[in-house]
């Protein structure tokens, strides 16, 4: 995990005079990356050549800092790369967000405030933060930063930074974690969060919003009004129970690992989204890349492994699930249940996370990768009943 940059997202409290100078500037950057993305041959994404074209009557025309001309570039400079790369057509410009350097803004770690260079002055902002993010941004100096306005109105600084070297608790003993199949959660010690009680909660708020639903198109005008505000509520409610959830397993994650000094390994599911290749055949493959709720527990328990100094590795995802924890051939996996004609039998779930903590093991073992069969055979190749641990009796 070198190089990693961790974004803390912090809410903005700005008066209303200052609310109007946000909004104008973040026009302004719009404006100006439109501007810049309409003048300049396509098949340009360098910087440095949108720059020598753009500068000069950029900074002329839109009045805005310097520094922020130069974000407004190297953002369309990006926006264009990355959209190269999808093969997408770039979309227009919104006055939602704007970059900042360090040149243009700056932290103030004890009045917790952050300075903005906006379009008509440089101005200072409190941070309305909790202790998460005081912890994660406290003895930083961050140099880049993004000014963002939410659908909702409300305007949050999204603070970059690298996190410092931890100490990391180095480990031959690896926790492994299997994450989002039919469990939230299997870790290969046996500890699970089960999707049950989750999805039973999922299927409540759909059938209540199903029903509201309904009522919202029928019924007098403002019976209808008081339904569509009860739905965005619920909305609300159901994310919020998601995150509360994921930030007790990541917690109750680290903190196991931390206790037995041991390393956590989880699958490195990167690029499996984009690549068309290995497209996610099955719903719950789906589910695993593409909810929020699974992305957001992946992050957090990045975020809570920095956080403890625990090291966190990813093994590739190929065949996790269908390799048997024991013998490492492919077995069975059959819904909740996995089994291999070496005699093992699981949880699948489990099984994938032992196989998880297997494969991330090898990383701290110079002398040997530990992925050979565990089990004794006799001469014909049979499994020898005395090698079986007692666990696998049952
Ligand atoms: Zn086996």
């Amino acid at each position: 995990m070198t190089g990693q940059v961790l974004t803390v997202s912090c809410k903005l409290g700005v008066e209303e005079v200052l609310a109007q100078e946000i909004d104008a500037t973040l026009q302004g950057f719009a404006d100006c990356c439109n501007w810049i993305n309409s003048i300049v041959d396509p098949k340009v994404t360098g910087r440095l050549a949108i720059h020598k074209e753009t500068y000069h009557f950029c900074k002329q025309t839109f009045e805005l800092p310097a520094n922020l001309v130069c974000q407004a570039i190297s953002r369309v400079s990006s926006n264009r790369k990355t959209a190269k790369l999808k093969n997408a057509r770039l979309k227009k410009f919104k006055p939602t967000s704007a970059g900042y350097d360090a040149r243009i803004f700056s932290f103030n770690e004890h009045g917790w405030t952050v300075k903005l260079t906006l379009k008509n002055g440089r101005y200072s902002f409190p941070l309305l933060i909790g202790n998460y993010q005081k912890h994660l941004l406290s003895g930083e100096t961050p140099t880049s930063a993004t000014l963002i306005k939410r659908q909702s109105g409300e305007y949050y600084i999204q603070i970059q930074v690298k996190p410092k070297p931890l100490e990391v608790t180095e480990s031959e003993e690896c926790l492994g974690v299997d994450l989002g199949r039919k469990s939230i959660a299997y870790t290969s010690e046996g500890e699970n969060w089960d999707a049950d009680a989750i999805n039973k909660l999922r299927d409540h708020y759909a059938n209540l919003r199903k029903t509201l639903q309904q009522k919202a198109s029928k019924g007098t005008r403002s019976s209808r009004r008081r339904c569509r505000e009860l739905l965005k509520r619920l909305s609300g409610k159901e994310r919020r129970f998601q995150t509360w959830l994921n930030h007790t397993i990541s917690y109750r994650i680290v903190k196991s690992a931390a206790n037995n000094k041991k390393i956590v390994a989880i699958e490195d599911l990167t690029g499996i989204r984009d690549d068309l290749n290995q497209q996610p055949r099955n719903a719950y493959e789906r589910r695993r890349t593409n909810s929020w709720a699974f992305y957001q527990l992946r992050v957090f328990l990045t975020y809570k492994c920095l956080k403890f100094g625990i090291k966190l590795i990813t093994v590739p995802p190929a065949y996790t699930s269908v390799s048997c924890a024991s013998c490492l051939r492919i077995g069975n996996r059959n819904g909740k249940s996995f089994s291999c004609k070496c005699g093992w039998k699981c949880d699948a779930d489990h099984n994938a996370s032992i196989v998880i903590s297997r494969l991330g093991g090898v990383v701290n073992r110079p002398e040997g990768s530990g992925l050979f069969c565990l089990l004794d055979r006799d001469d014909s190749g049979l499994l020898k009943a005395s090698s079986m641990p007692q666990a696998w009796a049952g």
